[in-house]
């Protein structure tokens, strides 16, 4: 199945999201969520209702049938708005449907997909540890097999939404450490379980009421349908982790930044209009004009990036690449872009009131995190053969 970027469906997916947003949302009240960590629940409930969490669950499962384009148009949308919406939909739509769908046993695929479908469950993404970033296949987080049961000890650190996740989708470390790739598994590990406990992490950026964690698991008790993947799933972690569901991972933050860099490139256009110095807009302003243009040029380089990668993935085609060329560039531009919207709008860009000030601080985090900008280019240059 190929993506078609002028169907109809995407547009209206867009006007749905800005009109709802009109009706119900001001700033304000986005600024709320962000500050006193708010879930909007009832706006997640009326998105599921319209289909929007079932993009990713095929048909058989109860869903609108894998659909990586329409996906990420609702991530982008829902981030023009604000992460507040944004995270929690990934943590539905993605973490758990994704997921599920590239990497789940037939059984977890019956489980789990039709409660996505619904906007019924979230999984938080459990991979980073205090001592292990960038270099994941380091966790040292353990699961052992004791007769039929599997018990997990460790901590997860940074983990985004544990305080409204069902499940975390947890990497850890299940056979010997000197194989480095071939001793991990994917665990689905009940938030509520005995012997897991979360702590808070506060965080410049991407707030909301999925709120940053960490989580110490003490000798909690799972039964083997916890791994992912099944039994042919134990030790072959890493291969489901970095499969398709990782390279579609890296466009949904992509999706995330460009969404936020559009909204910030929309207030900041209208703010210069609007603001009067030396007794004209500022958006007269030579500086300010060119800004403003080159921005909109690069948002839309994002734009085809983002398309291009997201059309190789709908068509079951290789997109290692692609996906990492278009996380590094679309969150290194989106970035830049907002900081330059926050020099547009002076002080404006830095206080309460506005929602600059909420764009800087969760721009700052997009090329930090789901693979740093760093590694996406020691990839890029390792695919590229270059000698190291
Ligand atoms: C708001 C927020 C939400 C998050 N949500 C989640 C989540 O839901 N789940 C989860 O698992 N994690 C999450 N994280 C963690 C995030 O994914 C990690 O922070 C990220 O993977 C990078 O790890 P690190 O910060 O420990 O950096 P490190 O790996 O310690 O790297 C530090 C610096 O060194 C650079 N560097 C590292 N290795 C190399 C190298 N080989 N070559 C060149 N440069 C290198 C990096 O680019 C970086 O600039 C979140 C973090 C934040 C801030």
């Amino acid at each position: 199945m190929t993506i078609d970027w002028q169907d109809p469906a995407h547009q209206e997916i867009r006007d749905a999201i800005r009109q709802y947003a009109e009706a119900h949302f001001d700033e304000a009240m986005l600024q709320s969520w962000d500050r006193e960590e708010r879930l909007p629940e009832a706006a997640l409930a009326h998105f599921a209702g319209l289909g929007y969490m079932g993009f990713t669950v095929p048909r058989e499962y109860g869903g609108g049938g894998r659909d990586i384009g329409k996906t990420l148009v609702v991530i982008e949308e829902l981030s023009r708005i604000s992460l507040s919406l944004a995270v929690p939909y990934l943590m539905t739509a993605c973490y758990a449907g994704v997921n599920m769908t590239e990497c789940g046993s037939e059984a977890q695929k019956r489980r789990f997909l039709p409660r996505v479908a619904q906007g019924a469950v979230r999984f938080a993404f459990a991979l980073t540890e205090r001592a292990v970033g960038s270099d994941l296949a380091m966790v040292a987080t353990t699961a052992q097999r004791r007769g039929d049961r599997i018990v997990v000890s460790g901590e997860k650190h940074l983990i985004n939404g544990v305080n409204i996740a069902d499940h975390l989708y947890a990497l850890v470390r299940t056979d010997a450490p000197e194989h480095k790739y071939r001793n991990l598994s994917l665990l689905l590990i009940p938030v509520d379980a005995p012997g897991v406990s979360t702590a808070r992490v506060q965080s410049l950026g991407m707030r909301g009421g999925a709120q940053l964690c960490t989580v110490r698991l003490d000798d909690v008790e799972l039964d083997t349908e916890a791994i992912v993947g099944g039994e042919a799933g134990w030790n072959h972690g890493w291969k489901l982790l970095v499969g398709p569901g990782l390279d579609i991972e890296k466009l949904e933050v992509a999706a995330m930044a460009l969404g936020v860099a559009q909204a910030a490139v929309d207030e900041a256009s209208a703010y210069a209009c609007e603001r009067i110095q030396f007794g004209a807009p500022i958006a007269g302003l030579p500086g300010i004009r060119h800004f403003l243009a080159d921005a909109r040029t690069n948002l839309l380089a994002c734009t085809l990036m983002l398309r291009h990668a997201a059309e190789r993935i709908q068509a079951g085609l290789p997109c290692a690449t692609e996906s990492a060329m278009a996380k590094l560039f679309i969150c290194e531009q989106a970035r830049d872009i907002v900081l330059g919207c926050q020099t547009t709008m002076g002080a404006y860009g830095c206080i309460e009131g506005h929602g600059m000030q909420r764009r800087v601080r969760d721009a700052l985090i997009f090329p930090l995190v789901g693979g740093s900008s760093a590694i996406q280019r020691n990839n890029l240059a390792k695919r590229l053969g270059l000698p190291q």
